[in-house]
C-alpha cells in the first residue's frame, strides 16, 4: 500500500486516490490531420517505463484535485509530487520517458493551450507523438476478401 503525499492534504492512504495514467501526454496539435493509426497511438499507446515514471493521480476522496507524481515503477518510491501543467522534475534516474522535459516554454505552441490545466487531456506539452515521415496508411487498399 502506498502512502501518497497529496500536495493539498498531505500524506494519505493509496485507497483515497485514483490512478490517471501517464502524465505529459500531449494532445495532438492538429488532431484532424492524424490518420487512424496516429490517433490510436495518441489514445491508447503509453510508455511502459521501468524506473522513474511520471503519472497523474486524483485524490478522489479527499480534495478531488489532480496532480502529477514521479514514481519508480520498480521500487514504488515516490520521488516527486508536482502540480498539473508543470514540467516533470529531473531525477537521478531519468529512465527513459522522453516526455520529461519538453517543457511549457516550448515556443511553438499557443499560450492558451499551455495555461489551461486540463488533467485528462493533458495538452500541456506539444508533439510527444512520433509521426511517421510518410503516410503509411494504404487507404486505397481493400480489405482482404473484399474482392474475388
Ligand atoms: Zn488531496
Amino acid at each position: 500500500m502506498l502512502l501518497i503525499p497529496c500536495p493539498n492534504c498531505g500524506s494519505r492512504d493509496e485507497t483515497e486516490f485514483h490512478y490517471g495514467g501517464q502524465a505529459h501526454v500531449a494532445y495532438p496539435e492538429n488532431p484532424t490531420e492524424l490518420n487512424d493509426r496516429e490517433w490510436a497511438e495518441f489514445l491508447f499507446y503509453r510508455d511502459n517505463t521501468k524506473g522513474a515514471f511520471a503519472e497523474r493521480w486524483l485524490h478522489s476522496t479527499g480534495c478531488r484535485q489532480w496532480f502529477n507524481m514521479l514514481r519508480d515503477t520498480v521500487t514504488y518510491d515516490i520521488q516527486a509530487v508536482y502540480a498539473m501543467g508543470t514540467p516533470r522534475p529531473a531525477t537521478a534516474n531519468p529512465a527513459a520517458s522522453e516526455s520529461g522535459t519538453a517543457s511549457l516554454a516550448a515556443p511553438s505552441t499557443s499560450p492558451d493551450a499551455l495555461s489551461v490545466d486540463v488533467p485528462i487531456g493533458a495538452r500541456k506539452q506539444p508533439q510527444l507523438i512520433e509521426q511517421p515521415a510518410s503516410a503509411t496508411a494504404p487507404s486505397t487498399t481493400a480489405p482482404e476478401g473484399a474482392t474475388k
